[in-house]
Parts: C-alpha cells; sequence; structure tokens
C-alpha cells in the first residue's frame, strides 16, 4: 500500500514537474521548506535534516540504522545552503561543517510532517483506528471467518487481524475436534504468550478450582489478566465441547466504548476511572507444575497512550484487591464511579452462544468478556481451550502482510 501511495505521489510529481519546478529554500535557519508547483509546502526542522542524514557515514542502510553520531550532533550544525535538484528529484543540503546531504523527494513525502499526513501514517501503519460500538451495534461488526482459510490464506490471516484491531473481536467457525486449534492459531501470528496458567489453558469446571473462571457460577464482565503489567493481548477461546444446559453463554461489552460513554456523560466519573490507580492481584499455584505465584499490578480501570487514546482497560472483580492504596477521600469517589463504569458496561453488553469448532477471539485489551452460568451433566462438560497472544506480535504480522515491501 505504501508503494502505491507511493508511485501515485511520484507520477504526480512527474506530471507537474515537467512545467513548473519544485523549490527548496531555508527558513530562519531552523526550517526547510519545500515548495511544489502547486503551492503545496512541506516544511521540515533542520536539525531532523542532519539527524536523519541518509548518507553512508550517517547511515546504515542494511539495516535501516542512524549511526551513533550523535555525541558530535546536529544540534548547533546549521544548513547553509539548500536547493532542489530537478533530476535526481531530491533535496540537497550543505552544512556549515563541510558535510552534504541528500533526500529523495519520495522519502520526505513520507515523512511530512502536515497533520493529515501524519494522521494518515498512524492510521495505515501505525494502528488501524478502533470502530468503537455498543449493543445495537453488534450484528453490523460481527465478523465471521473459516478457520482453514485463517491458517491458509494470507488475506483472510490479514482481515481476521484487522478486525481484531479495529472491531476488537471476531468469530472463527469450522475448527476440528482437537486441543492443539488454539495453538495453531497463535503461531499463524506469531507465537503464544505463556502465563501463570501455562502456554495453552483448559477452560472447565474443575473440583478444587483454584480460579473463578474454573467454577459453573455467572463469570461477570472483565478482562483477563488486569494484575500484570504486560497483560496478555487477545484471548483465544476455541470451544470443544459447549453445554447443552440453557446457560454457558459469552457475554461481551466494548470497553473502549464504554470509556468513551463515561468521557461523554459522566466528566467527573471518567477522570477518576482514569487517574485512580486500583490495585490487581492474583495469588496461587500453577497449574501444572504447581509453583507459587503472587501477581500484583497497579492501575486505573481506564489506561491512556501516549497520544490520549484508550490503550487498555482494566476489570476484574474477582482480582481486584481488598488493598486499595489511595487516599480515603478518593477510594470514597472512585466508588461511585466503578459502580456506573459496571453499570453502563453491563447495559452494553451482548450474549451470544459459542458452538463445538468456534474459536472466539477478543482484544483482552479493550472487551470486557463474561459468561452465564451453566451446569454440567455426566454426558455433557462444557470445555474450552484457550491461548493468549501479544499485540506486539499481532501488529508486526499486521503490517508485514499489509506492506510486505516496506523497508524503511
Ligand atoms: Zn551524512
Amino acid at each position: 500500500m505504501i508503494g502505491q501511495l507511493l508511485a501515485r505521489q511520484i507520477q504526480r510529481y512527474a506530471s507537474s514537474s515537467s512545467s513548473r519546478r519544485i523549490t527548496a529554500r531555508l527558513q530562519e535557519q531552523r526550517y526547510v521548506e519545500v515548495t511544489r508547483p502547486d503551492g503545496q509546502q512541506h516544511k521540515y526542522p533542520s536539525i531532523w535534516l542532519r539527524d536523519n542524514c541518509q548518507c553512508s557515514e550517517c547511515f546504515h542502510a542494511a539495516t535501516r540504522a542512524r549511526k551513533s553520531h550523535w555525541e558530535r550532533g546536529p544540534l548547533h550544525v546549521r544548513a547553509e545552503r539548500v536547493r532542489f535538484d530537478e533530476k535526481r528529484q531530491q533535496l540537497i543540503v550543505n552544512w556549515e561543517d563541510a558535510h552534504n546531504s541528500s533526500y529523495d523527494l519520495d522519502w520526505l513525502q513520507q515523512r511530512d510532517f502536515s497533520v493529515e499526513a501524519r494522521q494518515r501514517y498512524l492510521n495505515e501503519v501505525y494502528k488501524p483506528p478502533a470502530q468503537l460500538w455498543g449493543k445495537s451495534q453488534f450484528g453490523d461488526v460481527t465478523h465471521h471467518f473459516e478457520y482453514h482459510d485463517v491458517l491458509k490464506q494470507d488475506a483472510v490471516l490479514l482481515d481476521w487481524l484487522q478486525a481484531l484491531a479495529v472491531q476488537g473481536f471476531a468469530l472463527l467457525h469450522g475448527a476440528p475436534h482437537d486441543e492443539q486449534v488454539v495453538r495453531h492459531l497463535a503461531e499463524r501470528i506469531g507465537y503464544i504468550k505463556r502465563t501463570t496458567y501455562g502456554d495453552v489453558f483448559d477452560v472447565k469446571s474443575k473440583p478444587n478450582a483454584g480460579n473463578y473462571a474454573y467454577l459453573m457460577t455467572p463469570l461477570p464482565l472483565h478482562t483477563d489478566m488486569p494484575y500484570y503489567e504486560y497483560k496478555a493481548g487477545i484471548n483465544i477461546l476455541h470451544t470443544l465441547a459447549q453445554s447443552e444446559s440453557p446457560g454457558g453463554a459469552n457475554l461481551m461489552t466494548d470497553g473502549f466504548y464504554v470509556a468513551n460513554t463515561m468521557r461523554r456523560d459522566y466528566p467527573d466519573y471518567y477522570e477518576l476511572l482514569r487517574s485512580v490507580p486500583v490495585n490487581w492481584f492474583d495469588i496461587g499455584h500453577d497449574g501444572d507444575a504447581g509453583k507459587p505465584f503472587h501477581s500484583l499490578w497497579r492501575a486505573p480501570v481506564i489506561s491512556l497512550d501516549a497520544d490520549g487514546q484508550f490503550a487498555r482497560i482494566n476489570q476484574n472483580t474477582t482480582k481486584r484487591d481488598s488493598r486499595f492504596t489511595v487516599p480515603l477521600e478518593q477510594a470514597l469517589a472512585w466508588y461511585e464511579a466503578y459502580d456506573k463504569f459496571l453499570q453502563v458496561a453491563q447495559a452494553e453488553a451482548v450474549e451470544f452462544k459459542t458452538r463445538p469448532g468456534d474459536v472466539f477471539v477478543f482484544n483482552n485489551l479493550r472487551m470486557l468478556h463474561g459468561r452465564t452460568a451453566y451446569e454440567d451433566s455426566p454426558q455433557n462438560k462444557r470445555h474450552l481451550v484457550g491461548a493468549y497472544v501479544d499485540w506486539d506480535i499481532i501488529y508486526s504480522k499486521l503490517r508485514t502482510l499489509k506492506f510486505p515491501d516496506a523497508k524503511d
């Protein structure tokens, strides 16, 4: 896609520059301005140009790496002269220390500092923007895929990962009765994130359950592992056997939609949910090896990223520590906000019941999920198998699928 965009841009340039020229000029020594024949301007900080000089002395092309020359830094080296070379379609900068740099026009274009160009890069390459959805939109945002297509076709794999990134979940159908299905899917993306529950784990009712999820009781809306700093990115849940009792249905709410509703309708509550740190914890024994663990992570219910976007929802009533290490008044106010958050989440929850062969996959940083109560019988025991994969791995896979020719 980058390649296509680029080709279009270059074409546009080639056709327009035949009649009029591209010019470059220095602005107050701080910026370099490149003006296209149609009058559109692109402005780059001089220091950024020097920092990103592409010559072999400054840049190691084979590893796409800036050579570490900051110590003799570009900060105070001034650009003396700039010009645009029409023939080579390059910006040429002569620096006062006698160093010379040249930059391809298309390389500069891809690094345009305008608001639109930056947003386009963030949306197309960094992360696709999330489509927030409420209960009434569930039908429209549900994407279905065939398990075997995801395993065999890159185009389907891309669509599946894109749905996970944008809508936050997807449903796969037609998986075989095989406990390795979740592993095959995780390895199709990259690799499994191992946790204290193992790499592939069973979700079924167990005698003497060490985790609330292993009971037949209703499982209230939650995210998995809020007590990890590096919380698992997606949850892959394969239904091997479903309960024939009326229960055992999945519950799900878009946590980012709930956060957005809080921000819009209850700004004071939102501020508390975004800022008050909650202690999330888990104490127990590792399923296989029986090793003890004591997990603890302090984070607000709504976490934002560096761009101010929703990054992570933390909510798990069963894993919220009774130690609430905030001032008294803050604890008091927080409960009001939390109560409203759960009320909105519950009101927006959708309910559906997977069948054997279905694989329900969702963004664990975003979706609240749960389950209605069910009853096993000797002939019918509900059995799900799960595995986790991290978003670093998923986004990386998504980019390699979208931009197989990306070089820098
Ligand atoms: Zn250089």
